[in-house]
């Protein structure tokens, strides 16, 4: 008889000799610089709790008096009974953050792009994407009618020269602001000028951008001094911010018509009180204390030319820091090594890089030191040469 699980065993031999077969690190600690993975203490260089919002005293305590008041569930979609004065309080914070009208917050990052990319594109439209943007991005153009037109990535001139293929044709420009496994940086006045010129909306996902660039860590915008420039800003709660939960930021017209048109908003329980007592307090700690922004921006600074020193390749302004080492099974031999000497740094491998450039995804925090820091580029410097002897 026909074994019905043999595919799925055949496909997971093949990660496994692959070396891409993935599998969940459980951490018996909070998210800090410092965690406990296997009962072992370790440096961790991984979290996107970039501003180290999870474990601050003020979020948890605001957290503790919203459950105490609210309890535990919402109860409802948004659009019925899920919404509280906590949810509404979250957007009106995000709204002033980033000094936009109006904030709606949904379920995830990832759901926000899903719900947001088919709601602003239909049949006969066109999304131009970048070709490093990020998976969730990447299926938001999926589930939309609209024809997909891939761009190099971050490069102008070849954006136009696909718009101009399809002229007079609606539709959306988006991209990461900050790339979410390179590090890098979009080029927002070439997005938002070819965006204007040719009648586009403007799409920017801020996930890896807000609390990390900008004086202030207003995100891409501030970063470039084009406040008010994007047309659709969307991020998440759940890197800098210390919580959960996608948003997406703009017009009222913008947000009325989300509110309206996006699926993955309406149809979904919203997030709890609590989370959302979370994300509030968490971005009202960055407007109140822009010191932990500029922390973490020295401390991109400093890492960068530590490695540098040590013959590490590394190029990074925001908190994200690819060590690219090639080989699947190489990156995963040095990230074990790094584990050996108590340094937890993700290896980031096909199918979320291309194939052959698997990386080191380093991740910096405010709260990590100088002694850490340096203490981490010896001993990549170390396992490295050793990966590549052994
Ligand atoms: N966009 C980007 C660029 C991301 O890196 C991520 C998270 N990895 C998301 C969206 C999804 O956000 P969330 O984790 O809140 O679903």
């Amino acid at each position: 008889m026909n074994n019905k699980w043999d595919r799925m065993e055949r496909e997971l031999e093949r990660l496994k000799s692959d070396n891409l077969f993935r599998r969940m690190t459980v951490f018996e600690s909070p998210q800090t610089s410092q965690v406990k993975v296997g009962g072992q203490q370790q440096h961790l260089f991984s979290s996107n709790s970039y501003l180290d919002l999870c474990c601050e005293p003020k979020v948890k305590e605001h957290v503790r008096r919203v459950l105490e008041e609210y309890g535990s569930g919402s109860g409802g979609s948004r659009l019925t009974t899920g919404t509280t004065s906590i949810h509404a309080e979250l957007e009106d914070t995000i709204a002033e953050f980033k000094r936009r009208e109006a904030a709606l917050v949904f379920n995830t990052g990832y759901m926000a792009n899903v719900g947001i990319l088919p709601a602003l594109a239909g049949k006969g439209d066109i999304i131009y994407s970048d070709e490093l943007n990020h998976a969730s991005i990447i299926d938001g153009c999926r589930l939309s009618k609209a024809e997909l037109v891939i761009y190099r990535h971050n490069d102008m001139a070849d954006l136009e020269k696909k718009i101009k293929a399809h002229p007079g044709q609606k539709g959306v420009i988006v991209s990461d602001g900050v790339f979410s496994m390179d590090g890098d940086i979009v080029n927002l006045p070439g997005l938002v000028e070819l965006a204007n010129r040719y009648g586009l909306l403007s799409m920017i996902d801020e996930a890896h951008a807000t609390g990390v660039i900008g004086d202030t860590g207003r995100g891409t915008e501030e970063y470039y001094g084009m406040e008010g420039s994007v047309d659709v800003l969307m991020g998440t709660l759940s890197k800098a911010v210390g919580g959960e939960g996608g948003f997406v930021c703009g017009s009222r017209t913008l947000i009325d018509y989300l509110i309206n048109k996006a699926r993955s908003f309406i149809f979904s329980t919203s997030l709890s009180p609590a989370t959302m007592a979370a994300d509030t307090q968490g971005i009202r700690m960055i407007m109140e204390q822009p010191q932990r922004v500029q922390k973490l921006q020295e401390n991109i600074r400093y890492c960068c030319a530590a490695l540098n020193s040590r013959g590490i390749k590394a190029e990074s302004e925001t908190a994200i820091i690819p060590v690219i080492i090639g080989e699947e099974g190489r990156a995963m031999k040095v990230m074990k090594l790094l584990k050996e000497r108590g340094y937890y740094i993700s290896a980031i491998r096909y199918p979320t890089v291309a194939r052959g450039s698997a990386r080191l995804r380093l991740a910096l925090m405010s709260s990590h030191t100088r002694e850490e820091m340096d203490g981490l580029a010896d001993a990549l410097k170390e396992c490295i040469s050793l990966a590549e002897y052994e």
